[in-house]
């Protein structure tokens, strides 16, 4: 080894899902929405002026209009690029413990990731056997505790007595709730903010919001943490969000019909496809999200990840221990999940 090899730092890094660049696919492997964009966004498109100049280091213009979305002051939301941008400036910012921060053996595989990078202590408590999230598992000492509601890649969704229990024990450090797919389901954790000033709520336009092309994600909390996430992000690089991420994501928050529109198909869509994945001998945890998490009774999943491939339809499949028979399929549109259910029955003889 070279003396200055022991210098670099050493991190394994996170692996997206294949983002494949075929014309003609079935693409249910990164929870992308199968819809465009309001076509409001698409309109910003020719209105985006001053590329000359830098963008606002504040990001006003979509700071406000999520607060205003919300029903939050614009000192309460912190806005970067995508949510993973969001939640590793959580992590540098909120995590400087000695004590380990804790999230599930089983959840977003980022997040041990940033806890490497940043040499965070960690420790994983095991989901139960129904992939839930053991309650008395964040109940001793932490150095703050992150998990998502919705869970990933699992879709199980935890009410708000759940997350409240877990506020109420851990109020001397910062709890986030990643809260990435909870527009195709769940109650937001949002409600709570007014009690729990170490809750951080963390968002995306990357899923609900049809943007994961975009990068924007966001965070919500009480005045302290956003503004400690603004001195650290000003640490780094402040002009993260590019101008027309910024007037992209302000169309987007405007057109809240279009919006809810394509969720509700996407739910319709989601729940036409458990009964289907069940008729089939599929079982999984019940969804909430924009994915379902599922495993077969006879079939490998590893075999039907690669059958399916070849006939390019993209699922997700996680080589890892627990999980390794189970294939992460994303709500795609309706003529989408009919045809992946097609090739399910040939694939299995049905
Ligand atoms: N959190 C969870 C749980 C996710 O599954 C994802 C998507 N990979 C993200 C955060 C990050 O999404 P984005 O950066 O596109 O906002």
């Amino acid at each position: 080894m070279k003396a200055w090899e022991k210098n670099i730092r050493k991190v394994v890094p996170y692996v997206p899902g294949e983002q494949p660049q075929l014309e003609k696919m079935i693409k249910l492997n990164t929870n992308e929405n199968p819809y465009p964009p309001s076509p409001k966004v698409m309109e910003t498109r020719d209105k985006i002026e001053n590329l000359r100049l830098y963008p606002d280091p504040m990001v006003s213009k979509l700071v406000n209009a999520i607060a205003g979305y919300h029903g939050l002051e614009p000192e309460q939301v912190f806005v970067g690029v995508g949510s993973d941008d969001v939640l590793a400036m959580a992590f540098l910012t909120f995590f400087n413990s000695e004590k380990p921060i804790l999230f599930p053996d089983i959840t977003y595989s980022f997040y041990d990731v940033w806890a490497e990078l940043y040499k965070i202590p960690y420790k994983q408590p095991e989901l139960d056997e129904n992939f839930r999230i053991r309650k008395e598992d964040y109940m001793e000492e932490n150095g703050g505790v992150i998990f998502p509601n919705p869970n990933a890649p699992t879709g199980v969704y935890e009410n708000l007595d759940f997350i409240e229990s877990i506020l109420k024990a851990n109020q001397d450090v910062i709890v986030i709730i990643d809260e990435a797919y909870i527009d195709f389901g769940g109650t937001s954790a949002l409600e709570l903010l007014p009690k729990y000033e170490n809750l951080l709520v963390v968002r995306t336009f990357s899923k609900s919001r049809s943007m994961a092309g975009m990068r924007i994600g966001y965070a919500m909390g009480n005045k302290e943490l956003i503004q400690a996430l603004n001195v650290v992000k000003h640490s780094y690089n402040s002009y993260t969000m590019n101008q027309p991420s910024i007037c992209m994501g302000v169309a987007s928050i405007e057109d809240e019909e279009y919006f809810k529109d394509k969720v509700e198909k996407i739910i319709a869509t989601r729940e036409q496809f458990k009964k289907d994945l069940a008729e089939l001998g599929f079982s999984f945890p019940d969804s909430k999200s924009n994915f379902v998490f599922a495993t077969h009774k006879t079939a490998k999943a590893k075999d039907i990840f690669e059958a399916a491939k070849k006939e390019g339809i993209f699922l997700r499949y996680f080589n890892q221990p627990k999980i390794d028979n189970y294939l992460r399929i994303s709500i795609g549109t309706e003529e989408e999940m009919k045809a992946l259910v097609a090739f399910f029955k040939s694939y299995l003889n049905q």
